[in-house]
């Protein structure tokens, strides 16, 4: 399948989801995940008009990155370790994996240097697999109230990873309780703007986190691909 064909169908799925939950087409935005492609498909998802990429190892996205000259806007979806972060500060507006203080730090110390904003997506173990990073839900509020301190990395929303099941089906709860969190932490104002964003979705379960409220889904295989094929 070529990938204007890919992209197409994704799209008629997203506006599918969109419809069976009365949802506005325009709240949900695509992050390719280019993570198994080249550099040349990445280019190529670029021109498609895909404005959005997430890479989830800096030694992989990094060379990419400038390889495209920075064309599009970066997300980092994997889990960061804090000596990688003077690498992606700057280059990846958007880090989805926010899921210690001590990252908080580093982020706001590279970021304050030359005076750029992150934004961040707390990362929340929803599922409670023993796999999966992220806060557990109860930690969530008070990782926030500290997250305020740190004026360079801005909170926008929640993410989370849904187990690898058969049938999707089965992910709604993990995405409804990502939902549910955000809407209680804005019932109590723990932030000083309300959270909006909730980055949750992947190939397989993107439909379904479309209808428990994402705003962004992390698109791979679907979408580009895994590799072999253009
Ligand atoms: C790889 C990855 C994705 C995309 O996975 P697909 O199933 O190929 O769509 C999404 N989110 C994260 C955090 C990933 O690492």
């Amino acid at each position: 399948m070529s990938l204007q064909d890919r992209i197409q169908n994704v799209e008629k799925s997203i506006q599918a989801a969109c419809a069976r939950s009365g949802r506005n087409r325009s709240e949900v935005n695509i992050v390719a995940v280019t993570k198994y492609v080249s550099v040349d498909m990445t280019r190529s998802v670029l021109e498609e008009g895909i404005l959005h990429v997430g890479e989830n190892r800096p030694q992989n996205a990094i060379p990419k990155w400038e390889a495209l000259h920075g064309q599009g806007t970066w997300h980092f979806i994997g889990h960061l370790q804090s000596r990688k972060v003077k690498d992606v500060v700057g280059k990846f507006k958007y880090i989805h994996s926010l899921d210690r203080i001590s990252l908080a730090q580093e982020l706001d110390k590279r970021a304050a240097a030359i005076g750029e904003e992150v934004l961040a997506f707390v990362q929340v173990n929803v599922s409670g697999e023993s796999s999966k990073q992220g806060l557990v839900p109860a930690e969530v509020e008070d990782f926030l109230k500290e997250m305020q301190s740190y004026s360079h990395v801005k909170v926008i929303g929640l993410m989370t990873m849904a187990p690898i099941e058969e049938d999707p089906e089965l992910t709604r709860p993990v995405f409804r309780g990502l939902r549910e969190l955000r809407d209680e932490l804005n019932a109590k104002a723990v932030t000083s703007e309300p959270l909006t964003e909730l980055s949750m979705g992947m190939s397989g379960d993107f439909e379904v986190a479309i209808e428990e409220g994402a705003t962004w889904v992390r698109l791979g295989t679907i979408l580009v691909g895994k590799g072999e094929e253009s």
